[in-house]
C-alpha cells in the first residue's frame, strides 16, 4: 500500500486528495459493500455515484453488451441515445423537453452557464456562498466552497443560504425568509449597478456542500422568481440531489415546487460510468442551437446511453426511490434518538438517503456552543475503524454526511446507525478525558 501511495504521488502528484490520513485501497465492490486490498469489508455510507449499488449486474451487463456491439461517435445515428433521452425526459416536468448529453457534472454546469449567458445577454451569476459546481474555468471563478486559486469573478455574487437547523435555528422562519430574500434582492441590484446584469442563479437543491441546509419554505421559489424577473435563468444542479436521492421526488427541485430553466446532472446518472446532461425547453435549445455548433464526441454515446438507461430501469424495477423514502423515516427517528444520548449533535438534516447532522462542542443551544470540526472528524474516523465509511461537509466541516447507494437494505441502515451510536459514544467519552 505504501508503495502504491508513493507511486500515485509520483505520477498524479500529491494534490488530488484521498480520504483519510491512512488512505484505503479498494479492489472490488458489490451493492453497498467495498472490499479492501487486505480483504476487509466496508459498508459504503458515503458514495452517491454507484446509485443503484456497486457493480449492479444489470448496469454491468448493459455496458458490456453495448461495448461489445457498437460504440460510436455521436454524429452517427443510433437508437440508444434517443431511447434514453425519451426515458430521461419522462422523469422531468414541462417545459423541460430537450436533453443535451455531456460526460460530467462540470461539463453540464459549464454548458448551462453558456446557454444562460447567451439567453440573457448578461454575465451576472448568483451562487451560494459555500458551494461547488465543478472544475472548468467558468465554474472555478464561481467556486465559494473549496479552494480555487482564481478567486471569485467580478460578475459573481455569493449569497448566504439560510439554515433553519443551524445558523438560523433561533430565528422565526418568516423572518429568515424575508432577510434571505432581501439579500438576493441586494445581490441582483449590485450586479445590475455594476453593469453585469443577471444571467443565472446556479444552486443545488439539497444545499449539500453548504451542509444540507434546511431553508425556509418558499425560499427557492422566491429566489427563482427574483432571478427571472431580472432577466436571468434558473439552473438547478441535480448532480447530488437527482435520480431519487431524496426519496420524496425524482428531482430535488421538485421538493421546492419549482421547475428550473436548465437542469444539470451527472454523478449517479451512469452508476459510475461517466455521463452527464443538461435538460432544457425546446424554446431555449432553439435559441442556442442555431448560433452554436455544439458537438460532444462522447456525450450520449451508445455505451453511456445504455448505462444511463439501465440505471433508470433498475430504479423503477427495484422501487429504489420509494425505498429511499421509506428508509428515510426510520433514519430520521434513529438520529433523533441519538440526540437524546448526545445532546451535542444537531437535528437530523437532509432528505431521503442523504442525511447528517451538525456537530457541536457542547449541548446544542447551550451558551457558547460552536460547530466542532475536530469532533466531526473524530466521528468519521471512529466509523472507519468500525468499517463504515461516511464523510463531513459544510462551511466548518462539521456536518456529518451520509449518502449510501440507494440499494442499501434496512438491515444495513441498521448497521450504519448502530455504528454511529457506538462512534458517538466513543468520541464523547474521549472528549471527557
Ligand atoms: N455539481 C455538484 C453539486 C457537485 O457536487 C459536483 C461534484 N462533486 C459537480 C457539480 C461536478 O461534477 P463532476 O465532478 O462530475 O464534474
Amino acid at each position: 500500500m505504501a508503495d502504491l501511495l508513493e507511486r500515485r504521488y509520483k505520477t498524479l502528484g500529491p494534490y488530488s486528495p484521498l480520504f483519510y490520513a491512512q488512505p484505503l485501497e479498494f479492489v472490488r465492490a458489490e451493492r453497498v459493500w467495498l472490499t479492501a486490498a487486505d480483504g476487509q469489508r466496508y459498508l459504503d455510507g458515503y458514495n452517491n455515484v454507484p446509485h443503484v449499488g456497486h457493480a449492479h449486474p444489470r448496469v454491468v451487463e448493459a455496458i458490456a453488451q453495448q461495448a461489445g456491439t457498437l460504440n460510436i461517435h455521436t454524429r452517427y445515428l443510433n437508437h440508444r441515445v434517443v431511447d434514453y433521452a425519451e426515458s430521461l425526459l419522462a422523469t422531468l416536468d414541462a417545459p423541460l423537453d430537450r436533453i443535451i448529453f455531456t460526460n460530467s457534472g462540470s461539463e453540464s454546469n459549464d454548458l448551462a452557464l453558456r446557454i444562460a449567458n447567451q439567453h440573457s445577454g448578461a454575465r451576472g451569476l448568483l451562487i451560494s456562498d459555500f458551494s461547488y459546481h465543478g472544475h472548468t474555468q467558468a465554474l472555478a471563478v464561481a467556486t465559494t466552497g473549496l479552494v480555487a486559486h482564481e478567486g471569485l469573478g467580478a460578475h459573481v455574487r455569493p449569497i448566504r443560504v439560510p439554515d433553519l437547523d443551524a445558523a438560523d435555528a433561533s430565528r422565526p422562519e418568516a423572518e429568515v425568509l424575508a432577510s434571505s430574500l432581501a439579500e438576493v434582492d441586494a445581490a441582483i441590484a449590485s450586479l445590475q449597478e455594476a453593469g453585469h446584469g443577471v444571467a443565472a442563479v446556479l444552486f443545488d437543491s439539497l444545499f449539500s456542500t453548504e451542509g444540507l441546509n434546511r431553508v425556509p419554505s418558499g425560499y427557492v421559489a422566491g429566489l427563482a422568481k427574483r432571478v427571472r424577473t431580472a432577466g436571468g435563468l434558473v439552473i438547478g444542479d441535480e448532480v447530488q440531489s437527482g435520480f431519487g436521492r431524496t426519496g420524496r421526488s425524482f428531482w430535488g427541485h421538485q421538493n421546492h415546487g419549482i421547475v428550473p430553466d436548465l437542469v444539470t446532472m451527472g454523478k449517479p446518472m451512469g452508476n459510475g460510468h461517466p455521463i452527464g446532461a443538461v435538460a432544457l425547453s425546446a424554446a431555449l435549445l432553439d435559441e442556442f442551437g442555431p448560433r452554436n455548433m455544439y458537438f460532444n464526441t462522447f456525450g450520449g454515446n451508445p455505451v453511456s446511453a445504455a448505462a444511463g438507461q439501465a440505471v433508470l430501469d433498475v430504479l423503477a424495477e427495484e422501487g429504489l426511490v420509494e425505498r429511499a423514502a421509506s428508509g428515510a423515516a426510520g433514519i430520521r427517528a434513529a438520529l433523533e434518538g441519538l440526540r437524546r444520548d448526545h445532546p451535542w449533535i444537531g437535528p437530523a438534516k437532509g432528505e431521503g438517503l442523504f442525511f447528517g447532522f451538525d456537530v457541536y462542542d457542547r449541548p446544542v443551544g447551550e451558551a457558547g456552543a460552536v460547530p466542532d470540526p475536530g469532533r466531526t472528524k473524530a466521528i468519521v474516523e471512529a466509523m472507519r475503524a468500525r468499517n463504515v465509511l461516511i464523510s463531513r461537509i459544510g462551511r466548518t466541516d462539521s456536518v456529518l454526511k451520509m449518502r449510501p447507494p440507494l440499494a442499501i437494505e434496512p438491515g444495513e441502515v441498521g448497521i450504519l446507525v448502530e455504528t454511529l451510536a457506538d462512534s458517538l459514544a466513543e468520541v464523547e467519552a474521549l472528549s471527557r478525558t
